[in-house]
């Protein structure tokens, strides 16, 4: 066991990992970078479509339309001083990132280039607008490989290929984290005064999902499992274009550019469900169109899947119908969606220049996470009590700039924005803090649970409970959710908690690059996420953005316009044998400070 010492650890290296090291190091701290997969291989870097931010390069636009289409888009469920400081601070973040050198897609003018994204609108909803600063279709990837070599220049020291698996608390405080590193097997010992995590999403619990093999909520599992609340997990977005049956995502720059959705009459059938902007509405409503689509028997030659076309011809007749004057061409489509339409034609054989592609929804984004306050810092309770030590950004955290429905190009503005403040924040904190001291033997109970499942011998496969997981995840706590459905998904997973506790059985007995042994650890944080997702669900006795529920059809302002925050109970050992049932708390209040001086923010019936 190897003890290190850091006044700073950031837990992930994507992009809300990257900026708060960056910013961390900047104001002077000593920070530790750990990573489970080689930084430039994050998330972030399969980011498609762009980055929004309110620059009216081509349109008029303002951070203030961009935060009305953030707290609609939200359903009404973001929390409003989030949203001002998102829609305010991207501006100069995504300057920030052009000065350090990101390769932007530009205007014939030289300006940053910007589309059309689902649910960002001028004047209020009115029209939709270009807000979606883009490099081609991989901004992700650009605004990776510049934050990476940024924290190179700036000397951030980076642990890659080490599996956090635990954090260390005292005294109330989160003091470091336990990581195993992948290479040699070894346990690890981290003792900071700060420790954010930027661990990204769950996709991985859901069968059809737009989310690498990695997105296996560990950030989120391991606080929960010491006591740290989880906020809003009900709210999990579905994205209505994942390439059919594989999932892989077909970013909505495609609808952005012009792309419309079609079902087996060749009707353009947003057309239907959000009339003013049709296609570009936000994803929770399009995802439940296609849906409706599919259960009325409208899919593709009756199938479960519909159509979403970008041929020029298609395009361009429907942008002659609106009366607009733009036109695309073939070679508009190659240059702008180079990677979409490669993957269409590696996968499926399919040339989107020339036909549809088939589409059905896909796992996409965590809306909930670790509850924080808008400077990252991680807080307990209704009262936004700050948790010593601990922090939060990106996907995994919920500082809830996104409500109940995130829309497209937010995320890569809330890695940005609040991994920038969480990098300010540590940087301040370190400078007066002390280190709390480690408990004795912090890695005990984590290195007992390793052992367990390195050396069990029971029948059953990892990859068979998580088959089942994210079957029954998807066909009861999906689009479309209803009390017995959820319950039964409930069963299902506790018994599969069950099995892994007591059945489980793995090839690599072995301790050095055991891949085996952490797919199998990781699987128990789905198993904990899928749980937690369906308890958050089966109470939350309303409709609202992301979370739709069949028998509960309407949002519920009155009674439901809070956060839920789901606790273990502190009785429960952190490694627990099957069920548990968490504290829900439901006190605490959205945060309404926009709608206070401005009607407009007030919560109403939500149309596009
Ligand atoms: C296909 C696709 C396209 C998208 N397109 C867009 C878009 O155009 N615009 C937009 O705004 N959003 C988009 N999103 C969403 C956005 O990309 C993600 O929400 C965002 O990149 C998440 O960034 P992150 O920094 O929070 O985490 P990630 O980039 O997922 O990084 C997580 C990091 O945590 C590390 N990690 C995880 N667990 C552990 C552990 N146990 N120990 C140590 N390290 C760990 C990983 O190694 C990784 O470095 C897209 C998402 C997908 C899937």
């Amino acid at each position: 066991m190897k003890t290190h010492q850091y006044e700073a650890l950031i837990v992930g290296a994507g992009g809300a990992g990257l900026m708060a090291a960056l910013y961390a190091t900047k104001g002077g701290a000593k920070v530790a970078v750990l990573s489970k997969l080689y930084p430039t291989r994050s998330h972030t870097g399969t980011a498609q479509g762009g980055i929004g931010a309110a620059l009216g390069n081509l349109e008029e636009d303002s951070p203030l339309w961009h935060a009305y289409d953030t707290v609609k888009g939200g359903d009404y469920l973001a929390d409003q001083n989030a949203v001002k400081v998102l829609a305010e601070e991207a501006i100069d973040a995504v300057i920030e990132l052009e000065h350090m050198g990101l390769p932007f897609d530009r205007t014939p003018e030289g300006k940053i280039s910007q589309r059309r994204f689902g649910g960002h609108t001028s004047n209020f909803g009115k029209d939709p607008v270009r807000r979606a600063c883009h490099a081609a279709d991989r901004t992700g990837h650009m605004i990776l490989q510049t934050l990476y070599q940024q924290c190179i220049k700036h000397n951030v020291t980076f642990f890659d290929e080490f599996h956090v698996i635990d954090i260390i608390k005292n005294n109330g405080a989160v003091v470091g984290v336990v990581a195993i590193e992948l290479t040699t097997g070894e346990l690890h010992t981290f003792h900071s005064k700060a420790t954010l995590f930027a661990t990204g999403g769950w996709g991985r619990v859901w069968s059809v999902t737009s989310n690498a093999h990695s997105l296996t909520g560990d950030g989120a599992a391991v606080v929960y499992r010491r006591g740290i609340p989880l906020q809003d997990l009900e709210f999990y977005q579905i994205h209505p274009t994942g390439i059919y049956k594989m999932g892989i995502l077909i970013t909505e720059g495609v609808r952005g550019e012009g792309g419309v959705l079609i079902n087996r009459h060749g009707e353009r059938f947003m057309e239907k469900y959000a009339p003013n902007i049709k296609d570009l509405a936000s994803r929770d409503v399009v995802s439940r169109a296609i849906y409706l689509e599919i259960r009325a028997g409208n899919g593709i030659k009756g199938k479960d899947y519909v159509y979403l076309d970008v041929t020029p011809t298609t395009v361009n007749r429907y942008m002659a119908e609106a009366g607009k004057t733009d036109r695309l061409t073939e070679e508009d489509i190659e240059k702008k969606l180079p990677d979409i339409l490669e993957f269409c034609r590696v996968y499926l054989g399919v040339d989107p220049v020339k036909e549809p592609m088939p589409i059905q929804p896909t796992a996409h984004y965590a809306m909930g996470g670790i509850p924080t306050n808008i400077n990252a810092e991680a807080v307990s309770d209704e009262n936004w009590t700050v948790i010593p030590g601990l922090y939060a950004a990106g996907e995994v955290a919920c500082v809830s700039c996104h409500g109940a429905n995130r829309l497209g190009t937010n995320s890569l503005v809330d890695l940005v924005v609040f991994g920038r403040r969480g990098g300010k924040s540590i940087a301040d904190y370190v400078k007066h803090a002390d280190f709390v001291p480690l408990p004795s033997n912090p890695e005990r109970e984590v290195a007992a649970e390793l052992e367990r499942i390195r050396t069990s011998s029971g029948k059953t496969r990892p990859g068979e409970l998580r088959k089942s997981m994210q079957q029954t995840m998807m066909d009861n706590v999906g689009v479309f959710r209803e009390q017995a459905n959820m319950e039964k998904a409930l069963e299902t997973v506790r018994e599969l908690k069950d099995r892994y506790n007591n059945d489980l059985h793995i090839d690599d007995k072995g301790r050095k690059f055991n891949t085996d042994l952490l797919e199998a650890w990781e699987l128990g944080c789905l198993l904990d996420m899928a749980e937690l997702t369906t308890i958050s669900a089966m109470n939350r006795k309303e409709s609202r953005g992301g979370h739709y529920r069949e028998d509960f059809s309407q949002r519920d302002d009155e009674n439901w316009l809070v956060h839920s925050l789901l606790t273990k109970p502190e009785s429960e050992a952190p490694y627990h044998q099957g069920a548990q049932d968490p504290i829900v708390n439901i006190n605490k209040k959205v945060d309404m400070s926009l709608a206070e001086t401005d009607e407009r923010f007030k919560p109403k019936v939500r149309t596009y």
